[in-house]
């Protein structure tokens, strides 16, 4: 009697999946992809969906985008009134308030630099906007500048209080560059709009930054396709970075000077390296790929190998990649 019941609950469970999977089919199947690039945070975002049609799809890309140069407005070191920027020039010895976006990345920022002992740290303005202007001007910055400027940096005179969502920072002339975070956050944020408006089968790319949702119909995956050497993933709900020298660089006396700076030495890093990280928010990879990109293959892959949930491939004159890679094993 027992048994029979469990026969009938099981069957009726059965039922309802294959109705389930049935109605997902037929929904699916009247789903098409919608792509839509605009410019934003100084590179061209992409974005990919499935929807029933333009009517749900335009409206979704314009509130999508909408987000991302909100957050743009908050994060930017470019924007001269952006929120960091307002808050760089007035938080100097005394608590200011933060709003839930810049509090995060920051909150984000200052945890990496912690875990990486300041190799990932958002405090380099400074020293970054020293390594901006020699890109321009084709020559290396001057040295006492640049002792200068790695004076007013430092992850641990930036404070956070979380009870409050306050920022204070220890000095004028500080600066903070979210460069190297806020494009992942900016994708991880534009999907949880897409998702909010009932589409979860999106992709968003900000240039190396890639957070995706469900896969596209009838797929187990997004398909990502990776260079040098070539690599194609095949993921879903997650998100994957890259930083490497390939975009922004300085040529000078035959070295080649990335646009990822060693805190350690206030010198742009002059060895190659790529790094791809994989992790479930776009925040993860973005921060990571930056602070292993610092820290060497060495090092970088034993971070990678201590957070839960992430893998990551590393390429200087050898390919490696962690246990975790789901790509084939380079
Ligand atoms: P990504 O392309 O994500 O690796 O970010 C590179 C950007 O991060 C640079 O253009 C800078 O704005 C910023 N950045 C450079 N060096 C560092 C560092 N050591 N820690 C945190 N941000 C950095
Ligand atoms: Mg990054």
């Amino acid at each position: 009697m027992r048994n029979s019941r469990k026969f009938w609950q099981a069957e009726r469970l059965l039922h309802l999946a294959l109705w389930l999977a049935a109605t997902c089919t037929a929904r699916d199947a009247g789903l098409h992809l919608f792509e839509a690039v605009e410019p934003h945070m100084g590179t061209l975002v992409r974005i990919k969906l499935y929807a029933a049609g333009a009517d749900q799809a335009k409206p979704a890309f314009g509130a999508a985008f909408a987000r991302i140069a909100e957050l743009d407005g908050a994060l930017s070191d470019y924007q001269p009134e952006s929120e960091l920027n307002r808050v760089c020039r007035t938080a100097i010895g005394t608590p200011v308030a933060a709003s839930a976006d810049l509090f995060g990345v920051l909150a984000a920022s200052r945890k990496l630099a912690e875990e990486t002992n300041g190799a990932f740290d958002v405090t380099l303005g400074p020293v970054i906007r020293l390594w901006r202007q020699a890109r321009r001007d084709r020559r290396l910055p001057d040295a006492a500048a640049l002792r200068e400027a790695a004076a007013r940096s430092g992850y641990r005179k930036l404070h956070l209080d979380t009870a409050r969502r306050t920022v204070m920072l220890d000095e004028p002339g500080m600066q903070i560059d979210l460069g190297g975070i806020a494009k992942g956050y900016a994708a991880d944020a534009a999907l949880a709009v897409l998702a909010a408006l009932g589409i979860r089968r999106a992709l968003v790319a900000a240039s190396g930054d890639l957070a995706f949702g469900d896969p596209p119909p009838g797929r187990r995956g997004w398909t990502i396709g990776l260079d040098s050497p070539a690599c194609v993933l095949e993921l879903a709900n997650g998100a994957v970075s890259t930083s490497g020298d390939e975009q922004q660089h300085l040529d000078v006396g035959g070295r080649r000077y990335s646009h990822i700076i060693d805190p350690a030495t206030s010198m742009a890093l002059a060895r190659p390296i790529g790094v791809t990280i994989v992790a479930r928010r776009g925040v993860d990879a973005d921060g990571l790929a930056t602070a292993v990109s610092v820290l060497g293959a060495e090092r970088g892959l034993a971070l990678i190998e201590a957070r839960p949930g992430v893998a990551g491939r590393i390429v200087t004159d050898r390919v490696v990649a962690s246990t975790r890679w789901p790509g084939a094993r380079h």
